[in-house]
């Protein structure tokens, strides 16, 4: 087995230029792991690049340059062992309405030249809580069924590595925990996994592994504990008997800012303050101080200065 499921080295996507535009370079030579047995989590702002990224291994996306191996297959010197390695689940519900979800599955066996003998259609459906629909037409299936039945398709020549674009956008609590957990025992069953999401808390909860992509470039890459270890700020809220009309300065390394009109959270790096110092500072500045709470940075924080400084840059 490859030590990475993914290996990327300078990818670099340019689009042709729209009439009277410019072109854009949507991957700027990017290099990227992904190693075998993690759970990937691709972030980024609108526009940063995931898709292309994802639409390229996939092989939907035509690169510009640089090489792509999955599964340790180059996908110029073996595109189909390379395209056998992976299976994409698409953002988009689109399915043909006039097939039923064993006929789907069926038919996208055959493209990828799953011998008839070798077939699991029906196992895949019921793994998925598909079971009992595997004869109705896709058409009357609601949402959260037809997504699951876009990752039973993608998972019928049994993909080493499996990649889900936005896999819980728009659907309900009960359904995220469902796929959620799906995505655990693929992943415990030994399927590499890598999901793009825009929902942080996701990221925090599923991935082990974390890339950050911004206007085509990463800009980070680590272990999930890592990645959030990296910001030492820290923050102190205080809950107030009354919002002072000023918010107080108390010095130019901390940052006071007020919070649904009964708190106010001063940010802080770590050593350069100490919380029973800011509470002391805070109350000498005249603030009615009715109770404190500490909090501690989270992936959003990381998201927001990685993504944010580069937008100041
Ligand atoms: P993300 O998935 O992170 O939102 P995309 O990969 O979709 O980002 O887009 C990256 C950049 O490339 C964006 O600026 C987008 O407008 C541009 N882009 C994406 N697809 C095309 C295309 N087919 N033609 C031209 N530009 C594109």
């Amino acid at each position: 087995m490859p030590e990475n499921a993914i290996e990327v080295r300078a990818l670099e996507k340019v689009y042709p230029a729209p009439r009277g535009g410019t072109p854009k370079r949507a991957l700027k030579a990017i290099d990227l792991d992904v190693p075998q047995g993690s759970i990937f989590g691709l972030l980024g702002p609108n526009g940063a690049g995931k898709s292309t990224f994802i639409n390229i291994l996939a092989g939907l996306v035509v690169k510009t340059s640089g090489t792509v191996r999955i599964w340790g297959f180059d996908q110029d010197v073996n595109p189909r062992q390379s395209r056998a390695s992976i299976g994409v689940v698409p953002q988009e519900l689109n399915l043909d309405p006039f097939f039923t979800p064993f006929g789907a599955l069926e038919v996208q066996a055959g493209l990828y030249g799953v011998p008839k003998r070798m077939r699991r259609s029906m196992e895949i459906l019921e793994r998925v809580g598909l079971g009992d629909k595997a004869h109705a037409y896709a058409r009357t299936l609601s949402g959260g069924m037809r997504r699951r039945l876009l990752i039973a398709k993608a998972l019928v020549h049994a993909p080493a590595v499996l990649v889900l674009d936005e896999p819980t956008a728009g659907v309900d609590i009960e359904l995220r925990r469902m796929l959620w957990s799906f995505v655990r025992e693929l992943n415990a069953a030994g399927t590499t996994v890598i999901l793009t999401t825009h929902y942080l808390e996701e990221a925090e909860e599923m991935c082990d592994r974390i890339a950050i992509i911004n206007h085509g470039e990463v800009v980070a890459c680590e272990d999930k504990a890592d990645l959030i270890g990296r910001l030492d700020a820290r923050t102190l809220v205080l809950r107030v008997g009354e919002m002072p009309e000023t918010l107080p300065d108390l010095g130019s390394d901390i940052r006071v800012q007020a919070r649904n009109g009964h708190e106010i959270a001063l940010t802080y790096s770590n050593g350069a303050a100490s919380a029973p110092d800011l509470l002391a500072k805070a109350q000498a500045a005249g603030l009615d101080v009715a109770d404190i709470a500490t909090e501690e940075p989270d992936l959003e924080d990381v998201f927001l200065q990685l993504t944010e400084a580069r937008e100041s840059a």
